[in-house]
Formats: structure tokens, sequence, C-alpha cells
């Protein structure tokens, strides 16, 4: 498959200089393009463009205060941009950069050192993406890590105390799982992992629901926009799920195994805490061990 382009916002003024800069990297990016600093507000909103080359001179908003803009934009903060510009003083040059521009180039530019700065600027996006993503994700299982679920967890929050809505959270145990690991080894024990985070993930099919690895043999399933019922259903799902899988043991053997689950679910106020909300499914986790384990068990 090949991999998505990148995507580049051209500003300015002058359609010919939109033109030649389309022309020039048009192969390698997908391209948006904006005559003003406004409409360039509205497509970067739009189109989330990974970079945005930028002209100073033009009527309206000009470049310095469009990037001023940007940068006070919160869903577009990030995204670089790159001024490519008539004004060729240091002075300007350097304000540019305060700025907090990525890059300075001038007109009249050469189209090997455009596409060349285009390039170095596409490539730190690129590395910086990667890294964000290894920071984010459980290299083991391929679910979103601790890290990734807090983060998730804060957002979610906020949402829920304003719109006023329920939100639930799945604290997931695996079952003598000490046990597993002594009697198969540990690298059975992680495809063990790896089979019940399989199963998590595809028990939540919502766009908010988010599947996590909280970290050794337990996980976490975030259900945002879900009341306890709700929740209890998916839980007890999820323990079944896991319950009648077969697990394939090397040597041509096969293995069960079964988890216990501690649900919570609140609408939160501004009184209410995550860490209380956390502990309390944490609760409801060892309450469910202390039941006999392979259950699920549910505290307000
Ligand atoms: P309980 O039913 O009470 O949860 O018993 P348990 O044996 O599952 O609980 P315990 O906390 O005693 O043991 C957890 C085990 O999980 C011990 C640890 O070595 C193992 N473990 C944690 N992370 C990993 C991992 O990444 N891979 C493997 N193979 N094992 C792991
Ligand atoms: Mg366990
Ligand atoms: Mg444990």
């Amino acid at each position: 498959m090949e991999a998505k382009k990148n995507s580049l916002l051209i500003v300015d003024d002058e359609n010919t200089n939109l033109k030649v800069l389309s022309h020039i990297l048009g192969q390698d990016y997908t391209i948006y393009t904006a005559t003003n600093g406004e409409s360039a507000l509205e497509k970067a909103k739009e189109y989330k463009p990974d970079l945005i080359l930028l002209d100073i001179i033009m009527p309206g908003m000009n470049g310095y205060e469009t990037l001023s803009a940007v940068k006070s934009c919160e869903e577009i903060k990030k995204i670089p941009i790159i001024f490519i510009t008539g004004l060729t003083s240091d002075e300007d040059e350097a304000k540019g950069l305060a700025l907090d521009a990525a890059d300075y180039l001038t007109k009249p530019f050469s189209s090997a050192v455009v596409k060349l700065r285009v390039r170095n600027q596409i490539q730190i996006i690129n590395q910086l993406r990667t890294i964000e993503h290894i920071s984010m994700i459980d290299q083991l299982t391929n679910l979103p890590n601790r890290r990734s679920f807090d983060s998730r967890l804060k957002m979610e929050w906020g949402q829920a105390i304003r719109e006023k809505t329920s939100i639930s959270l799945l604290m997931i145990d695996l079952d003598k799982f000490k046990i597993v690991n002594d009697t198969y080894g540990h690298l059975h024990g992680d495809v063990v992992l790896q089979t019940a985070a399989a199963i998590f993930s595809q028990a939540v099919k919502r766009p908010g629901d988010f599947a996590a690895r909280w970290g050794g043999e337990e996980f976490v399933v975030l259900l945002p926009n879900t009341h306890s019922d709700g929740a209890v259903e998916i839980a007890e799902k999820i323990r079944l799920d896991v319950e009648s899988t077969t697990i394939p043991v090397h040597g041509g053997s096969e293995m069960k195994i079964t988890i216990s689950i501690g649900v919570t679910s609140l609408i939160p106020t501004n009184e209410n805490s995550i860490d209380a909300f956390i502990s309390t499914a944490d609760k409801a986790l060892y309450a469910a061990k202390d039941a006999g384990r392979n259950k699920v068990l549910f505290i307000n």
C-alpha cells in the first residue's frame, strides 16, 4: 500500500506564485491553496495540512498576522509555517523566525531550494509523528498505553462534565496469570496478552470507546456516553469472549484463560476526581477477584 501523501497549504495573493509552487510541489504533496489570510485560516482548519507555506505581503491580514492567528488557534497551532516572501531584509527574516516560523524563504526562489526546505520540514513532522505514535502505543499488544489512556481519559472526563453525560470505566485483570507464565513460559504469556488485547479492542466499537493496556496483565476500557447498564453489558460480553477463546500453545495443545472486570460509572461534575473514578474501578476489580474470579463486578 502506498503511504498517504503529506499535504501543504500554500497561501499567496498572487495566482502565478500559487501556480508555480503547486507545480513544483504537486508531485510529492497534496496541495491546498488560499489567496488571503482569512481563507488560509479556514482551509487550515478544514484540511489540517502538514505544513503551511505563507506569503507575507497580502491585502487584508498579512503573513505575520496570519501566522499569529494560526498559533493562537488550538486545533491548528502545531502546523509548522514556512514564510515565502519578497521581504528580504535580515530584520524581516528575524521577525518571521521570532514569531515561530519553521523556516524563511525569499522570492525569487529556486525550485530546488523550495523543494528541499519543504522536504526538511516534512521529515521533521513525520519523525515527530513516529515518536508520538511510539510513545502512545504498547509495543507488545499494539494497544494504546497508559500515557495514551491518561490523556484520553482527561479529555473525555472534561467533555462528560461539560455535556453532563455518563462515562464508564472497565478495569480488567487476567486471572491467575502468573500460573500461565509458570506453566507455559513467559513467551506464551506474551501471546496470551496479545490475544486478550485483540479481544478487548474488537469488543469496543463505538467511536469514543477506548481500550488500553494499563500495565502488566491489566487493561482498561473507557466508555464515554455509556451508563452503568451498558458498561456492565459490554464487560460481561468481553468476559464471555475471553472465556470462550481457545489459545493454541506451541507444540500442539491449547489453553484458555479468564478475566475479572471491575466496572464503575458516573456523570462527573467538578466535585468528582479522576483518581477516585479509577480507584473505584480498581476496588470493583478486587471485589470481582474476591468473589471467585471470572466475574464482572460493578461499584458506583
Ligand atoms: P490474579 O488472578 O489475582 O490477578 O493473579 P495473577 O497471577 O494474575 O496476578 P499477579 O499480579 O500475581 O501476577 C501477574 C503476572 O503477570 C506476574 C507477571 O510476571 C505477569 N506479567 C506482567 N506483565 C507481563 C508481560 O508483559 N508478559 C508476561 N508474559 N507476563 C507478564
Ligand atoms: Mg492477574
Ligand atoms: Mg495484576
